[in-house]
């Protein structure tokens, strides 16, 4: 039998930066999704989650479009590692999780990377982390069909206890960063705001677009190519829509990279500063947030937050905001309050750190 867990993550900052080669800095959550795999000599792997009533047939030799709905995450896993030539053993799995789902914290490449290192495990096969994230995103976009980046399952594989991760997108690098606020007495916040990104697919696509237009009119490959040559580069963009997309791309490089000399010096109103201005940056110039996540953000500053901004791609999810950890309470009250007020459900609070990544 073999037991393997892997982690829900948050992005610190560094929002909309994978595809254009830049930064983000995300840290592993304590929520975790683990898998217990007992092999047999089958052809066909059997999962079961508590989340879903019946469980899920895989023959091992699956191909995309073959299962659908929860139990693509899983045969994802198997088909694409077959796929890179590690030998799949049948048998059951249980899957338990206590990652929100659907919430952008991603229960889904906590799954991917759970499922992965049981079976990668029960091959006897050691699978580099960088690999394994690709094998996972190969999963999830081929197989289950989600575009998503290598954000999640890098966080998921790579975290560390009292660290983020900081990741260079130009050439998929991982380097932990100390990122410890509660040993400075300050709180990291998650706000779950309940509101789902739906029909957000075109908005992504609309924003990736802007930006490669972008890199395409400076004759660079990536956004990323012009990082250190300031903002003024932008005025040959003739777009001024795509011009304000890429600033958010530039300024918000810029940002991971102080947040990170930020927390170094463990110059938390700094850091909670760079929260703010994302957030600002993400609003104005990238255009993914919505009233009720500006809000959100907003009332936890007001209330003595030293800084808050969405997470995740937008349209929906969370916001996180940097609390002196005795005004904790006090801040996650005038948000409740400022949000139920305003007609949306009250959100969910809860404190989060840096935790252990996938083993
Ligand atoms: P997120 O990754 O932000 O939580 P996604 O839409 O990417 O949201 O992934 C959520 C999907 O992943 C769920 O709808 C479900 O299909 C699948 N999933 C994640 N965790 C589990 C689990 N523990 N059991 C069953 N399905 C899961
Ligand atoms: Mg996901």
């Amino acid at each position: 039998m073999i037991t393997y867990s892997a982690p829900g993550r948050v992005n610190l900052i560094g929002e909309h930066t994978d595809y254009n080669g830049g930064f983000a800095l995300p840290i592993a959550l304590p929520q975790r999704t683990s898998v217990i795999f007992t092999p047999a000599e089958t052809d066909t792997l059997t999962v079961r989650s508590d989340l879903a009533e019946d469980p899920v047939h895989i023959p091992l030799d699956t191909t995309p479009g073959q299962v659908t709905g929860w139990g693509a995450y899983a045969a994802g896993v198997v088909w694409a590692l077959r796929d890179s030539g590690v030998p799949v053993t049948g048998g059951t799995m249980a899957i338990r999780s206590d990652v929100p789902i659907g919430s952008g914290l991603s229960s889904s490449a906590a799954l991917e990377c759970a499922v992965l290192g049981a079976l990668a495990s029960a091959a006897g096969v050691r699978i580099d982390r960088t690999e394994q994230a690709r094998i996972g995103q190969r999963a999830e976009n081929d197989y289950v069909g989600a575009p998503t980046g290598l954000l999640d399952q890098l966080s998921s594989l790579f975290g560390e206890v009292s660290n983020a991760l900081l990741i260079d997108f130009r050439d998929i690098t991982v380097q932990p960063v100390p990122f410890d606020p509660d040993a400075s007495g300050v709180t990291l916040l998650l706000f779950d705001s309940g509101q789902r990104h739906g029909h957000v697919d075109g908005e992504y696509a609309a924003r990736r677009a802007s930006c490669e237009r972008a890199a395409a009119e400076l004759g660079v490959p990536s956004l990323r190519e012009v990082q250190h040559r300031g903002l003024e580069v932008l005025d040959a963009i003739s777009d001024p829509v795509d011009a304000r997309r890429a600033r958010h791309v530039l300024t918000e490089n810029e940002r991971v990279l102080d947040f990170v000399a930020a927390c170094a010096e463990l110059d938390f109103a700094a850091a909670g500063g760079l929260f703010t201005a994302s957030h600002a940056s993400m609003r104005d110039d990238f255009e993914i947030t919505t009233g009720h996540l500006d809000l959100i953000a907003d009332s936890a500053v007001s209330a003595g937050a030293l800084g808050a901004r969405m997470t995740g791609g937008g349209f929906g999810g969370c916001v996180i905001a940097l609390v002196p950890a005795k005004l904790t309470l006090t801040v996650g009250d005038a948000v409740r309050a400022a949000v139920t007020e305003a007609g949306y459900v009250e959100p969910e609070v809860s404190r989060v750190f840096a935790a252990s990544g996938a083993g």
